[in-house]
């Protein structure tokens, strides 16, 4: 179904990142997967994509809130894969406290991370999509963008951020084919969420339990195929935010 495409991951090395790499993987999809630091992790998914789904993988170390970095890897992926075609927007951290007392450099951090990072890694591959006529973005948002949370206003902002900014590029290059929509997942396991057996929040999710990083990988593979669907914002958090 994604033959002949070539999908950005961003954060591809572990958690939903490396749950979405693998589902586009196996629809198809060449993968360029960018990560921050665990670069081990990263040539190992690479690794499977290849020898397992019989796709292109290649692995870029970049940290996505610096702009020229950003531009120089997105530079290096077309140079090695001649164009790109999806962009997942996924990785992402958070810096949790109560705002009273959050220092500055948190919230720097996870506003530069979520939504700078995606603003850059958007900048650097439109022209990309525009040359195409055709590009698909996802940026995975979060329901801590969509109804706040305590001890996360800086994770919150950068998510609402995230929505806003989804909204935005959708009606700014739908007219060029170019559509983009977000994810929001609720409580996932993966490494960013941990042990959440004791959090009260878990107890009160309708569907009863906490999310797998599959299930947010197949939001983001219907989304890249939806060919009428832009500007959408899909929850993937068995009720919570309902
Ligand atoms: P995770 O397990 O902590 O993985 C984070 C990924 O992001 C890693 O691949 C990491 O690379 C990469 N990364 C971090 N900082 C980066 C940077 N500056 N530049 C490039 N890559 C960077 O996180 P996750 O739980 O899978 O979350 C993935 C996304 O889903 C995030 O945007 C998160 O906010 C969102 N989300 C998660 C949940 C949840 O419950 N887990 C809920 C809602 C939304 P390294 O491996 O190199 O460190």
């Amino acid at each position: 179904m994604l033959n002949k495409k070539t999908a950005i991951v961003t954060g591809g090395s572990r958690g939903i990142g490396k749950a979405i790499v693998y589902k586009l993987a196996s629809l198809g999809a060449d993968i360029a997967l960018i990560y921050a630091q665990n670069g081990e992790a990263a040539e190992e998914v690479c690794d499977i994509c290849r020898t397992q789904m019989g796709v292109s993988a290649k692995a870029y170390k970049c940290d996505v809130s610096d702009f020229n970095a950003v531009k120089e890897t997105v530079a290096s992926i077309k140079a090695d894969f001649g164009t790109v075609h999806i962009l997942v927007n996924n990785a992402g951290i958070t810096r949790d406290g109560l705002v009273v007392m959050m220092k500055e450099e948190d919230f720097d951090a996870v506003t530069d991370i979520n939504l700078k990072g995606s603003f850059n890694m958007i900048r650097h591959c439109s022209p990309l999509f525009l040359r195409n006529r055709e590009g698909v973005i996802i940026n995975i948002t979060s329901v801590s963008g969509m109804m706040g949370n305590a001890g996360q206003a800086n994770y919150s902002a950068s998510k609402a951020g995230l929505i806003g900014l989804t909204k935005s590029v959708a009606k700014e290059l739908a007219s060029k084919g170019i559509r983009c929509n977000a994810v929001a997942p609720g409580f996932i396991s993966t490494d960013m969420t941990g042990d959440q057996t004791e959090n009260p929040l878990v107890r009160m999710i309708p569907l009863g339990s906490m999310g797998k990083p599959e299930d947010v990988a197949d939001a983001v593979a219907f989304l890249a195929t939806a060919g009428y669907i832009t500007g959408e914002v899909l929850r993937v958090d068995g009720g919570i935010a309902i």
